[in-house]
Order: structure tokens, then C-alpha cells, then sequence
């Protein structure tokens, strides 16, 4: 099956997929409430607050406390269920999460905890690991992402990937972000230039390069080269734009120019970012996504994850009291 982006969504009611990712707040009346709201109830009566790692320990999956402001959004991405299997080791217990459309979503969480491996099943790079496997669900503006007939390579020109280490090919900086227009066989030159224009534009980085659009690639900084790559990510038009610690490689003035860059895709691009670092999810993002142990804690709005977290676990990773 080829992935095409102007598709009808899939079968199921868009309302009924929302309604699976994002717990029913009047299903659950914990949803939206504080922590260490004061009960009605006597203390010991009240309902215990699921603990990841008692989940953990006993070897299960783990309800994420889905924020409700969730339900709001347009989802550009839905996540159902969604387990991945290195070999014995299961690294995904049971994902549920819908990534909003026009976004910038976080994902963080100790090292180890599975932000990369859930960011690499999103565009299938994980399917070039043998002894890896999935069960679950996963969809693209309503498009199964692992129906067996899919096309893998359609399907990667609709969710574009950034790297930790820039990766610019060793080509010019014009042919590095027309790279996926020539794969599509795009020869006018008028449209080649232009599109070239925009992305440098949107990647912020136009006027630094504009006058040496034809020398390698290779010859710019990391920064520079990070922007580049971003710059070719965006010169195909993705749905969803992952980003995996993009700024791990790079120094703090070059790390700010792209924190900048996130904040302007906003709005034109869904972004889905792993991070390690929290100063870079909070200033950036829209939605933060905690992780722990394969398990999706919790998610809601940036501001409430870290100023207002419903979960002690939450707290205590983003105070800094582990992890
Ligand atoms: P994070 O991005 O949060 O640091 P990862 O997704 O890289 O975490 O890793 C999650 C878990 O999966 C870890 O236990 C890690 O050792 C394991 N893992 C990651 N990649 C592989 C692989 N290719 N083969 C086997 N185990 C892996």
C-alpha cells in the first residue's frame, strides 16, 4: 500500500481514536485533578495512586496520566498499545499517546528509558534491527504505519528524522536540501532554487550560506550542519518532523540557535523531540512526554509536566531528585 498524505482518515471514528489515547476525564475522575487534591474521604479510604514502579516490579504495563488539555488537540500521530521486544528484553510497555498536530512534543526521561527506541518505531528505522519486534498500533494522519503492505520509503518521506551527530551527505548545501525533490525526480530549476530558499529560511539559515549554496556541506559547522539537516527534513514537506536529541553534539551558542529554530517550526511543523535536557524540553516544547522503564508516565502541557506534575514519579524526576 502507498502512503499518501491527502488519504481519508482511517476506518474508525476520529472521535473514538482521540478517546482510546486520552483517558475520558469523566470516565476517570482523577483526570485534571491535582495530586494531593484534598479527598472528601477519610485518608485511608483514598483510591492509592498507581506507582510506576510497582509497575515496574511486577513486570507490567503502567496507565499514563494523560493530561486532559490532550483531548483539545488534533492528533497527527496516534499511538495505541504500542510494545517493542529486543530479543527477551521488552523495552515499550503498552505506549498510548497522540502527537498534536502544529506541535512541539518532548519526550524525556532517564537514559535508557526508551525515548529513542519509541522515536525510531514512529518512521520504522527499528525494522533495521533483526531481533527486534512490535505489537500495537500506530497511525499517520489515520494511515496504519505498520500494516505489512506498507511503504517504508513513502512512509519515511512523510515523518522527516534529525540526528544526535549531523549527518549532512557529501554533496553541496543546494544539493543536501533538494536531496528529496531529486529523488522524486524534480529537474525545474526555478522550483529546485526556490524550495532551496525556504528551507535555509525556515532553518534559519539563509544568510549565513546563501552566497556558497554551491560549496560542501562538509565545510560548515556542526551547527550549521545541524540546521542543514533540518533544513533538508523540512525541503520535504514532512507530517511530522522527529527529532532525536538534536542538540547533544553541539556547543551551547549552537544549541541555542536550534532551540530558537524549534520554537519557529511551531505552528507550520509537528515536531516530536527526544531530550535529556530538561531546560531545552521546557523552553521549547508545547507537550512533555515522561518516560520511565519503557512506560509512558505521564503527558500533558509543558508548564503543567514541570510546574504542576499530577504524579509524584514526575516530580521527582523533573526536581532533579533522580534520574
Ligand atoms: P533512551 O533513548 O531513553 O536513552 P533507548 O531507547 O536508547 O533509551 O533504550 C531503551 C532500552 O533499549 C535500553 O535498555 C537499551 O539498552 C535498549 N536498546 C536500545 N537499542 C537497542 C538495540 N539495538 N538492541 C538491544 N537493546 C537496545
Amino acid at each position: 500500500m502507498k502512503l499518501q498524505s491527502d488519504r481519508t482518515h482511517g476506518s474508525r471514528p476520529r472521535t473514538e481514536q482521540v478517546a482510546r489515547a486520552v483517558p475520558d476525564p469523566a470516565a476517570n475522575p482523577s483526570v485534571g485533578q491535582p495530586l494531593h487534591a484534598p479527598s472528601q474521604r477519610p485518608a485511608l479510604e483514598r483510591d492509592p495512586v498507581p506507582k510506576v514502579t510497582d509497575a515496574v516490579a511486577a513486570s507490567e504495563s503502567f496507565p499514563t496520566h494523560t493530561h486532559p488539555e490532550l483531548g483539545r488537540e488534533d492528533m497527527v500521530l496516534e499511538i495505541e498499545d504500542f510494545d517493542l521486544w529486543y530479543g527477551e528484553a521488552r523495552a515499550l510497555w503498552e505506549v498510548n499517546m497522540g502527537v498534536p498536530r502544529g506541535k512541539v512534543t518532548a519526550l524525556i526521561g532517564p537514559s535508557g528509558c526508551g525515548k529513542s527506541t519509541l522515536l525510531r518505531c514512529v518512521n520504522r528505522m527499528n525494522d533495521l534491527i533483526d531481533h527486534v519486534r512490535v505489537a500495537g498500533t500506530m497511525r499517520l494522519s489515520g494511515d496504519p504505519i505498520y500494516a505489512p503492505t506498507v511503504d517504508v520509503i513513502e512512509l519515511r518521506k512523510r515523518i522527516g528524522m534529525v540526528f544526535q551527530k549531523p549527518n549532512p551527505f557529501p554533496m553541496s548545501i543546494f544539493e543536501n536540501v533538494v536531496y528529496s525533490l531529486r529523488i522524486d525526480g524534480e529537474r525545474d530549476k526555478r522550483v529546485l532554487a526556490e524550495v532551496c530558499e525556504e528551507s535555509l529560511h525556515a532553518a534559519g539559515l539563509w544568510d549565513e550560506v546563501k552566497d556558497r549554496l554551491h560549496t560542501s556541506a562538509l565545510r560548515l559547522s556542526g551547527g550549521q550542519q545541524q540546521r542543514l539537516c533540518i533544513a533538508r527534513a523540512i525541503a520535504a514537506e514532512p507530517e511530522v518532523l522527529l527529532l532525536d536529541e538534536p542538540c547533544s553534539a553541539l556547543d551551547p551558542i549552537a544549541t541555542g540557535r536550534i532551540e530558537d529554530l524549534i520554537g519557529e517550526l511551531k505552528g507550520s511543523y509537528s515536531v516530536l523531540m527526544v531530550t535529556h535536557n530538561m531546560q531545552q524540553a521546557s523552553r521549547t516544547s508545547d507537550y512533555t512526554a515522561f518516560m520511565y522503564l519503557g512506560r509512558l508516565v505521564e503527558y500533558g502541557p509543558t508548564n503543567n509536566v514541570f510546574l504542576q506534575p499530577r504524579l509524584e514519579e514526575t516530580e521527582n524526576y523533573v526536581t532533579g531528585r533522580f534520574g
